[in-house]
């Protein structure tokens, strides 16, 4: 599902296997690490994804998905904790071939061709999420 190497101490570099979905298997990363808390950015192409964006007046999600090759121009998120397991935030800005880009809330992406990562692990922190009445979110418990 995915190759690695720490390059620094708590500090990874990952190559995900074609074809593998992107949170799956950051998330299996975060498992086999035990990392509750930390920070992810990287670049890759994928044939499909879908996206989710909150409508904060109705606190609806809508999800779309888009099947159709695209550059992964940048991919942000962060891990924290939620029911004991890893739980990661990712958003995704994707450029089709038109040179434009998509982007939202990322659920999730299929890789075609490649996608590398650098996740940084705060191993002695475990950042809890709650659900937040007012937005509809599940935030920071800080
Ligand atoms: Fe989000």
């Amino acid at each position: 599902m995915y190759k690695y190497k720490e390059v620094r101490k708590d500090v990874y570099v990952l190559s995900l296997d074609n074809h593998t979905e992107v949170a799956e298997a950051v998330k299996a990363f975060c498992v086999e690490k035990s990392i509750l808390a930390g920070s992810i950015i990287g670049i890759g192409a994928i044939s499909e994804a879908t996206f989710r964006f909150l409508d904060p007046a109705t606190k609806a999600y809508v999800d779309k998905t888009f099947q159709e090759q695209m550059e992964i121009t940048n991919l942000t998120g962060n891990i924290s904790e939620k029911d004991g397991a890893p739980y990661l935030h990712l958003h995704i800005t994707a450029s089709r071939r038109d040179y434009t880009c998509i982007g939202g809330h990322l659920l999730t992406a299929r890789i075609n061709g490649a996608c590398e990562l650098l996740v940084e692990a705060f191993p002695d922190a475990a950042v809890g999420r709650y659900l937040d009445a007012e937005t509809g979110l599940n935030l920071y418990k800080l």
